[in-house]
């Protein structure tokens, strides 16, 4: 297996990834999207609220807004041996919103406006900016709201993950001696992936085909043959900015190993292998 990093920063990384099969990546694409635990607003205690949102629409608006997270920390509540049904500090975070609207005008009230308990400061949301409610002056919110990690297999709110797809390496070839330089495949392909040089199509932006075959379809002299390696593969994983990508990544090779290591144990224990 080899893997070359196209792209890394915080909350994205790009790579392709030689001699694997789909079968493989996906196991770990799906682990990504459903198994990596992240925190997310569970329970909500409203004390007030007097905006026109319902507490329940409320509460499920809450629960979607991605919270920055800590797995060295933090327990799975089915793991946490606390018992308590609010939580202890190891399995639960609190979160406080107290909000009036101001005489003037409407008050919108955004995720930054939802702020984290002195015990858990780390625990707030990723971004300031997503609205949550507007109010008309005078009206107010005021709650508590419990955030758990969990897994997307339960809920999509607790998913780590915005983008985790994967797509085959392209294996694009143009027989010179029968391209015409018509440009007809530069016009026809919207990712931008052949230019003209010397009156002949030339390749510049090879990882950006995705197989559509349109440029095949349209070039009347055949010049052009677009394939795919089925051992390679460009994957594409953006995370909520709940955790940084590389973290979703490993975590996910961490879940796949410990499943795989007690589906082995079964079968040894049942003398398959
Ligand atoms: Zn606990």
């Amino acid at each position: 297996m080899q893997i070359e990093i196209l792209k890394k920063s915080y909350a994205e990384v790009h790579f392709i990834v030689r001699g694997v099969s789909p079968r493989f990546m996906n196991s770990l694409r799906r682990a990504m999207m459903a198994d990596v635990p992240v925190m997310a607003v569970d329970d909500v205690y409203i004390v007030e609220n007097t905006s026109v949102m319902y507490d329940e629409v409320l509460a499920h608006r809450l629960g979607l807004i991605p919270l920055k997270t800590d797995l060295d920390y933090y327990v799975l509540p089915e793991e946490c041996g606390c018992g308590s049904e609010t939580g202890c500090h190891k399995c639960s975070a609190v979160l406080v919103l107290n909000v009036e609207g101001r005489e003037n005008g409407v008050t919108v009230v955004y995720s930054k406006d939802l702020k984290p308990h002195e015990a858990n400061p780390e625990v707030k949301p990723v971004n300031e900016k997503i609205p949550i409610v507007k109010l008309a002056p005078g009206q107010r919110i005021k709650l508590e709201a419990y955030a758990r990690l969990g897994k997307a297999i339960k809920h999509a709110k607790w998913s780590p993950v915005v983008r985790c797809t994967y797509k085959y390496y392209p294996v694009i070839l143009i027989v010179d001696s029968k391209c015409t330089g018509c440009g007809l495949c530069i016009d026809v392909c919207h990712k931008n992936v052949f230019t003209l040089k010397s009156g002949k199509a030339y390749v510049v932006n090879q990882l950006e085909c995705d197989l559509c075959d349109e440029c095949v379809d349209r070039c009347a002299q055949n010049a052009l043959n677009v394939d795919f390696d089925k051992n390679s593969l460009i994957f594409f994983l953006e995370t909520t900015g709940s955790l940084p990508a590389w973290k979703v990544l490993s975590e996910a090779c961490r879940i796949l190993k410990l499943k795989s290591e007690a589906f082995l144990k079964q079968l040894n224990e049942l003398g398959v292998v």
